[in-house]
């Protein structure tokens, strides 16, 4: 690995570590003149923002306009602020990637998975890059894990290994005598994940939510025999049972993140579990409604805004994130000058409409069906919307489960929701079937006409 970018990823970290202690007023002057110079780089440089925003250059944040993923690729080669970028060949460096090679040289790229139907592309350069990687470190070390030169961690995770995905680059970077780490595939079979995890004893597991559930169950029934010191989820919706189960064969040691392509890690849970601290230094965060509205702290959002302070190759401004998300009434106790998360439940595009009983539609949030879910004695489990009504799949059944009484617990539900309730089955499968970057999102729906369904839980995380 690059010692270079490891030295500096320490050093943004001890940055990083003193952003911790700020007051909340060191913190909005941080946030202001870091967004002060955003803005400045992007009108000088990005002839899409240099029309995007006429007129509005003088104006606060929050009469921007919104800029969604299908903006970004439209106007890609207008967008980026080195003319020397251009989409067609970031397409072809991206198809021919191994390991850890540069766009020009110079920029590192990432996609997202395209679950949500369009790909999105994503270029950092060695700075950006470098605040990315120190996002994931930071995650880390609030969950008590040690970084410098002289200490290492042996790792382990089950995620994507597409070379193209935000964790398998960030691995690619950090692969070293420093991290050495095991990276399979969350789509491999479960005997061959439990095999090779047993083999390698990580210190450090980091997996997808679903995942996640399904090697605690292993570790359960005896077949996984592993003892992380930390475990870390992401990328998909983390439900009250998994995080129970995973504290019941591990102890509490489970870390939940949120974080995105566009920007790295965006969020995680301090020492004191009491959320995901958004990382306020990184990234400003908007919660909004559908029509892009501040939402007030306990009211979940439809979307999420970010804009990354520290990107410069692709200046992020109001970038729309459709992830639904809500902040904390109260602060965390710790200190920590971030605004915290209490909950995410997924994307907005996991919200069912079905007819209602009193006329016209009614929306089915998907903390609904979790909290129905969360209770099946399964490894795993997904809710697919289709035309004719739903399909509820599970793998890893155990005994004494009963098909008609979830199927009784699904009427209910949605009658008190104010449903038409729709024709409900229930299938019993091997596996639940994973997804372009491997996720097993617990919501899917085939509705909407999409040729790829909505993805679920995939909450952008490093994934898309
Ligand atoms: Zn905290």
């Amino acid at each position: 690995m690059n010692i270079q970018i490891l030295l500096g990823l320490l050093s943004t970290l001890r940055e990083l570590r003193q952003h911790d202690r700020w007051t909340h007023q060191q913190l909005k002057a941080h946030q202001a003149s870091s967004l002060r110079r955003l803005r400045e780089h992007a009108y000088a440089h990005s002839p899409f923002y240099q029309r995007f925003h006429k007129g509005l250059t003088d104006r606060p944040l929050n009469e921007l306009p919104v800029l969604t993923k299908a903006m970004l690729m439209e106007h890609f080669d207008e967008l980026v602020t080195n003319p020397a970028i251009r989409l067609e060949e970031v397409e072809t460096h991206l198809a021919n990637l191994r390991g850890d090679e540069r766009f020009l040289r110079r920029y590192w790229v990432n996609a997202t998975s395209g679950s949500t139907g369009q790909r999105g592309l994503f270029l950092f350069n060695r700075s950006e890059w470098t605040a990315i990687l120190a996002s994931f470190a930071r995650g880390h070390e609030w969950a008590g894990a040690e970084i410098s030169l002289t200490h290492r961690m042996k790792m382990a995770s089950v995620a994507s290994t597409s070379p193209w995905h935000m964790s398998a680059r960030a691995g690619a970077t950090l692969q070293s005598w420093w991290m050495p780490a095991l990276r399979l595939d969350a789509s491999e079979p479960v005997e061959a994940i439990v095999r090779r995890l047993n083999a390698w004893q990580p210190e450090m597991l980091v997996a997808y939510a679903s995942m996640a559930r399904i090697l605690a169950d292993e570790q359960l029934s005896g077949r996984l025999r592993i003892a992380p010191h930390l475990v870390f989820t992401s990328s998909e919706v983390l439900t009250d049972e998994t995080r129970r189960r995973v504290e019941q064969v591990w102890g509490k040691k489970l870390f939940n993140q949120y974080g995105a392509t566009e920007g790295g890690d965006l969020a995680a849970e301090c020492e004191r579990h009491r959320g995901l601290h958004l990382f306020e230094d990184l990234v400003l965060p908007e919660v909004v409604d559908r029509d892009n509205r501040p939402v007030p702290p306990g009211v979940y959002g439809d979307k999420l805004l970010v804009t990354v302070l520290f990107s410069r190759t692709q200046p992020l401004i109001r970038y729309e994130l459709s992830d639904s998300v809500r902040l904390a009434a109260a602060p965390c106790p710790f200190g920590r000058p971030f605004a915290l998360i209490d909950d995410i439940q997924g994307r907005v595009e996991d919200v069912f409409h079905f007819p209602a009983a009193a006329g016209g539609e009614v929306a089915v949030h998907p903390n609904v069906f979790h909290r129905i879910m969360d209770k099946v004695p399964a490894s795993g489990w997904q809710v697919v919307q289709e035309r004719d009504g739903l399909t509820i799949l599970l793998s890893g059944v155990r005994d004494g489960f009963v098909e008609e009484t979830l199927a009784d617990a699904f009427r209910q539900g949605l009658a008190a929701q104010g449903a038409i309730v729709p024709a409900i089955k229930v299938q019993r499968v091997v596996s639940i079937p994973r997804g372009a970057a491997g996720k097993a999102p617990l919501i899917r729906s085939y509705r909407r006409g999409a040729r790829e369904p909505a993805s679920s839980a995939s909450l952008s995380g490093a994934s898309g």
